[in-house]
Formats: structure tokens, C-alpha cells, sequence
């Protein structure tokens, strides 16, 4: 099982080498921590799995405020998150520029966690399957691909999908593309384990819950359990 801790835009580096001396990942669960840009080098440093937040699909070039494959392979990451609802939100990321930034991670041989997930008013319009549809449908199943279903309703809000949600929102994206799939959304340790049970759910991609060590730990045990299982 994969989890993957999205710092989103907290921790610098102090804060960054304070974690990682201090989490130490269970046998059994593959843990990723994405710390923002400025803190990459810290998180590489420890010796973690170190994926980054973003990713552009050109080499290099006059795109201010983005990161390159280039940058992030010197660096030492192994991968990067694309397309979180955050970023479709508030910096018009689409489905365009997703498949772009995870063709262009996948060559040079980063891996990719790809989020996909609906609105809550699409939700409520009965439009999910076919939101979820188009945004899969940019993806192609390759190595190195997951995908992740954050239903936008549930991240950050302390919502979460019911154990019976997820799984059928993981089944289909399955039905569409055979790779791994994590769950995000307000996972924490009191409801990982409903969560992790699930048969099409492969893993966590941890937003709050991942900022503490205690928390995130506590998140990857019960994965680890899980595995063994
Ligand atoms: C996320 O940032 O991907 C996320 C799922 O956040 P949270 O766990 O805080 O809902």
C-alpha cells in the first residue's frame, strides 16, 4: 500500500528535516512525503521517498512559478502529484494541462500521483461517473501511474467518503484504467482503516493528517496491518 503525505504549502526546510528524523515508515507500506518546492531538497536529504507538489511538461523555459522533470530528477525526487483539486481550482489547471505534466513525469521517469475527483454540486447533479470518466480519460495506464480520487467535498473540509463511496468511485476508475488508486480526503487515523479495507483502494493520499508525525504514522500502521492481513 502506498501513503502519501501532501504538505501542500506548510514546512520549510527546518521543519521539513524535523519530520523526517523523526518518522521512521512501517514495513509493509511504501510512504511518500511531498513537502512544497523550497523544502524538496531538505525532504531528499533524509533519505524519505520524496515526490513534489507539481511538475510542467516542457524541460525547461520561460514559465515562471513552475518546476521541471530536469530540476526535480537533480534533485533527487522520485515523483510529484498532478492535477490536485487545489490546483484546478485556483491556478486553472485542466485536464489538458494534466495529461501533459503526467506524460511528460512519466518519460523522464518520475512517478505520478494523478487526482481526479468531483464537485460536491456535481455530486449532487448525479454527475460523478461522468466527471470522473473525463478526467481518467486523459490518463493512459503506464508504470509509474496512480491515480487518486479526491472528491473535492472531502478534502480539507473533514468530510468524509463513506468506506462505501470510495469503493465505488475506486471501481470504476479501475473499470477505466488498470492502475493503483489511493483516497484523499480528510483521511485521518480514526477512519484510514474503513478506508485502506477496501478492495479498490490501494492507498492514501494524506492532506491535515499528514502534517504531524504522530498522525501520519498512526496512518501508515494501520496500512501496514492492513497489508499483512
Ligand atoms: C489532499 O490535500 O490531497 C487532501 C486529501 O487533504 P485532506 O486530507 O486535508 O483532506
Amino acid at each position: 500500500m502506498l501513503i502519501a503525505g501532501n504538505w501542500k504549502m506548510y514546512k520549510g526546510p527546518g521543519a521539513t528535516r524535523e519530520f523526517c528524523a523523526a518518522f521512521s515508515p512501517p514495513d509493509g507500506v511504501e510512504a511518500v512525503l511531498c513537502p512544497p518546492f523550497g523544502s524538496l531538497g531538505a525532504g531528499v536529504a533524509s533519505g524519505h521517498t520524496i515526490y513534489a507538489q507539481n511538475v510542467h511538461w516542457a524541460d525547461d523555459g520561460a514559465f515562471t512559478g513552475e518546476v521541471s522533470t530536469l530540476i526535480l530528477v537533480e534533485l533527487g525526487v522520485q515523483g510529484a502529484i498532478v492535477g490536485h483539486s487545489e490546483r484546478r481550482q485556483y491556478f486553472g489547471e485542466t485536464d489538458a494541462t494534466v495529461r501533459m505534466r503526467t506524460e511528460h513525469a512519466l518519460e523522464a521517469g518520475l512517478r505520478v500521483i494523478a487526482c481526479v475527483g468531483e464537485l460536491e454540486e456535481e455530486r449532487e447533479r448525479g454527475e460523478t461517473e461522468a466527471v470522473l470518466t473525463r478526467q481518467v480519460s486523459v490518463l493512459s495506464a503506464r508504470p509509474g501511474l496512480t491515480v487518486a480520487y479526491e472528491p473535492v467535498w472531502a478534502i480539507g473540509t473533514g468530510k468524509t467518503a463513506t468506506p462505501e463511496i470510495a469503493q465505488e468511485a475506486h471501481a470504476l476508475i479501475k473499470s477505466l484504467l488498470d492502475v493503483p488508486v489511493l483516497y484523499g480526503g480528510s483521511v485521518k487515523p480514526e477512519n484510514a482503516a474503513e478506508l485502506l479495507d477496501q478492495p479498490d483502494v490501494d492507498g492514501a493520499l494524506v492532506g491535515g493528517a499528514s502534517l504531524d508525525v504522530g498522525s501520519f504514522t498512526a496512518i501508515c500502521e494501520t496500512a501496514a496491518r492492513l497489508s499483512r492481513s
